[in-house]
């Protein structure tokens, strides 16, 4: 079975559970299944990133924590010249994703 053919049985497995716990379709229940799919589709995307993350690393011009959360970023290089962080376990730019954005923001990390 096929990683995608597996997301799919599990949404529909979730389908049908939630189904059968409720009898009926309601606005929790939607919304909580809407937040199972979420999840499903995060792992999904985290899965595609992994094998590219060594490169990342790589390529960076340095690999350290963010002093505000501790997270893993790598310093890479943009095509303008600047520095940008990116996360090591996402590979999305860290400002996406820190907790302390706001921080972040004004003292840089
Ligand atoms: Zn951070």
């Amino acid at each position: 079975m096929t990683n995608t053919e597996k997301r799919s049985r599990e949404v529909a497995d979730l389908v049908k559970e939630h189904a059968q716990l409720v009898g009926v379709w309601n606005e929790a229940g939607e919304k909580a299944l809407i937040a199972a799919c979420d999840g499903i589709q995060q792992r999904a995307a985290e899965e595609r990133v992994k094998p590219l993350l060594p490169l990342l690393e790589c390529n960076a011009v340095e690999v350290r924590p963010c002093r505000l959360c501790r997270m893993r970023i790598a310093l890479v290089k943009t095509p303008a010249g600047a520095l940008m962080p990116v996360c090591l376990t996402t590979g999305l730019p860290h400002h996406a994703n820190c907790p302390n954005v706001d921080q972040f923001r004004k003292k840089g990390a």
